[in-house]
C-alpha cells in the first residue's frame, strides 16, 4: 500500500476540488488513457486503472472523507477499497464517452467507434541487377483504401454531419431489461439502428455508398536504397489502407525481385564472377580486363596461374545500406582448353609437352608419388629393412 500514489496527485487536482471539476478531469483523462486507444502501450492499462480507481474513491463523498483523514490504509481497514461498492458513476461516464463497452477491467471499448489501424498492403517490383546495386527512385501504383473525397470520409452526402442515432441517443448501445426469477436483470447490447456507432447517416454519400472509404489506385513514389537484394521487402510507413475512426494508416510493403545479371552473382554484399583465360595467359601471366559494377578494371594475373584461382577486388562489391563501405568482388579465372586444333598446332603442343620436365608439373609429381606409396602398401618387401 505504501507505494500507492496519492489519489489527488494521480488525477492532478487540488485537495479541495469540487465534484463537478473532478468529473470533468476524469472524463478527459479517461479519453486520453483508455487502453483501446493505446493498443501498443502496455502501461496505458495500468495508467487507466490508476486514474479510474482514484476517481472512484474521490467521487464517493464517504470514501473521500475516509481517504482524506486516513489515506489508503483507512480505506483498506474500513472495507472501502477499490471496487468495494458504494456510489460510482464511472461506468456511466465511460459509456457516454466510448459507448456500451467502455467499462474498465476486461470489457472493451465499442468496436464500431474504436480507432482501427488501416491494413498493410503489399506489392512487388522487379529491378535490374544494377538498379538494385545503385538504388533507384521509382513510382509504384497500388490499390488501397482512402477516405472518400466526395464526403471527406464521413459517408454522408456532401460531407454533412451525421446525426445522433434516435434509437440510442448516441450511446451506441441499448439497455435490454429481462424479468427473471431473481428479479429484473438489465444488460446492454449494441444498438441495432446504428450498429453501435451512435450516429446515423440520413443521406448516404453516393460515391462510397455511405462507407466513407473507397478503394483507389494510387501512385506511390519509392526511394529504393542502394544495396537492396532479391527477396527483401521494403517497408513504406503509412502508405497502406487509411485508418478508421482516427486510427493510423497501415504500411506498404514492397517485395523486391532482382533479375539475374549475365556476368555477376551476388552473395550478400559480395559480387562473384568467372573469367575464362587462355592456356598461354595462365602459363605466362597477363593483364586481364575485369568487369566491375564501377566499370572495367585491369588486373595482373601472375605466371603459372592455376585454373580456378580466385582473386579478390576489395571494395568492388555492393554498397551496404546507410554505410559508406562496400562488399568485395571475387573473380575466378578458368583456363579454357583450346579445341579444334589443326595438325600443325597439335605438333607444336606435342613439342612443348616433350620439352617439359616433371618439375614443371609439381602437382602431378606429388600425385604420382602418393599413388606409388599407395600400391606399395605396408608389409611389402620394400618396407623390410
Ligand atoms: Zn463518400
Ligand atoms: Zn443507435
Amino acid at each position: 500500500m505504501a507505494d500507492k500514489r496519492d489519489y489527488y496527485e494521480v488525477l492532478g487536482v487540488s485537495r479541495d476540488v469540487s465534484a463537478d471539476e473532478l468529473k470533468k478531469v476524469y472524463r478527459s483523462l479517461a479519453r486520453k488513457y483508455h487502453p483501446d486507444l493505446h493498443p501498443d502501450d502496455p502501461t496505458a492499462e495500468e495508467k487507466f486503472k490508476e486514474i479510474t480507481e482514484a476517481y472512484e474513491v474521490l467521487s464517493d463523498p464517504e470514501k473521500r472523507q475516509v481517504y482524506d483523514q486516513y489515506g489508503h490504509e483507512g480505506l483498506e481497514n474500513g472495507g472501502m477499497g477499490p471496487g468495494a461498492g458504494g456510489f460510482s458513476d464511472v461506468s456511466e461516464i465511460l459509456e457516454s464517452i466510448f459507448g456500451s463497452f467502455g467499462g474498465f477491467g476486461g470489457s472493451r471499448m465499442n468496436a464500431a467507434n474504436a480507432p482501427h489501424r488501416g491494413r498493410d498492403i503489399q506489392t512487388s517490383i522487379t529491378l535490374d541487377f544494377m538498379e538494385a546495386v545503385n538504388g533507384k527512385s521509382q513510382t509504384v501504383t497500388v490499390q488501397r483504401m482512402e477516405n472518400c473525397p466526395e464526403c471527406r470520409g464521413t459517408g454522408s452526402a456532401g460531407g454533412a454531419e451525421s446525426e445522433i442515432c434516435p434509437n440510442c441517443q448516441g450511446r451506441g448501445n441499448v439497455k435490454a431489461t429481462q424479468r427473471t426469477p431473481f428479479g429484473m436483470i438489465s444488460s446492454s447490447k449494441p444498438c441495432p439502428t446504428c450498429g453501435g456507432k451512435g450516429k446515423v447517416i440520413k443521406n448516404p454519400c453516393r460515391k462510397c455508398s455511405g462507407i466513407g472509404r473507397l478503394r483507389v489506385e494510387k501512385p506511390i513514389p519509392l526511394n529504393i536504397p542502394a544495396g537492396i537484394d532479391d527477396g527483401q521487402r521494403l517497408q513504406v510507413p503509412g502508405q497502406g489502407d487509411v485508418g478508421v475512426n482516427g486510427g493510423p494508416n497501415g504500411d506498404l510493403f514492397v517485395l523486391i525481385n532482382v533479375r539475374p545479371h549475365p556476368l555477376y552473382t551476388r552473395d550478400g554484399f559480395d559480387i562473384h564472377c568467372e573469367i575464362p583465360i587462355t592456356f598461354a595467359q595462365a602459363v605466362l601471366g597477363d593483364e586481364i580486363v575485369v568487369p566491375t559494377v564501377d566499370g572495367n578494371v585491369k588486373y595482373r594475373i601472375g605466371e603459372g596461374t592455376q585454373t580456378g584461382t580466385i582473386f579478390r577486388l576489395r571494395g568492388k562489391g555492393v554498397r551496404r545500406p546507410n554505410r559508406s563501405d562496400r562488399g568485395d568482388q571475387y573473380v575466378r579465372v578458368n583456363i579454357e582448353v583450346p579445341k579444334g586444333l589443326n595438325k600443325h598446332q597439335k605438333e607444336l603442343i606435342q613439342q612443348l609437352e616433350a620439352s617439359l620436365e616433371s618439375k614443371n608439373y609439381a602437382k602431378r609429381e606429388t600425385f604420382f608419388s602418393k599413388l606409388k606409396d599407395l600400391f606399395k602398401g605396408p608389409g611389402s618387401d620394400d618396407d623390410k629393412k
